[in-house]
């Protein structure tokens, strides 16, 4: 069983640069991994992390499927700070759309970090940071800043 315990399992989501972020779960070390480059036609790999640890690595392309949901959560603007309540309409691990309950100011380029909460079982809480994409009457659209920043409870509520 020695062996069991220095594996680990990691999953690396492509963000639309082609570029995802391997994070060793033990000790914290992170690596780039640029798929635009490397060809990576196969899903999967085997990485020897410098603490020991074997990671078993999956590397997941689903950049822009979306899931449509209606989840309740709130926006903070980075720079400002004036917060509003959301409804998120869809999702994806690149972005979202989502709908404010009241009036609001915001322009496309607007730094935001948007916090959600998933109707999964856990009821995970998310937050991403993101930028606003593009404002129609009723969504305000925004891409993910954050794709360096596993967000796995995320990943597989989107699976
Ligand atoms: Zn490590």
């Amino acid at each position: 069983m020695q062996n069991s315990t220095k594996e680990c399992k990691v999953v690396c989501y492509v963000g639309n640069d082609g570029l995802t972020v391997l994070r060793c779960p033990k000790c914290d070390t992170t690596k780039t991994i640029d798929t635009n480059s490397q060809n990576f036609a196969f899903k999967t790999f085997k990485a020897n992390c410098k603490c020991g640890v074997l990671i078993k690595g999956q590397i997941e392309f689903r950049r822009y499927y979306r899931k449509t949901v209606r989840l309740s959560g709130f926006y903070l603007h980075r720079e400002t700070g004036i917060r509003g309540d959301i409804i998120v309409a869809n999702i994806s691990l690149m972005g979202a759309g989502f709908s404010c309950l009241g009036k609001h100011n915001l322009q496309k380029g607007d730094q935001l970090d948007i916090t959600f909460t998933l109707d999964n079982p856990k009821r995970s809480t998310v937050t991403l940071w993101v930028e606003v994409q593009s404002i129609n009457e009723k969504l305000v659209g925004v891409k993910r800043r954050d794709s360096e920043i596993q967000q796995p409870d995320l990943g597989f509520y989107l699976r």
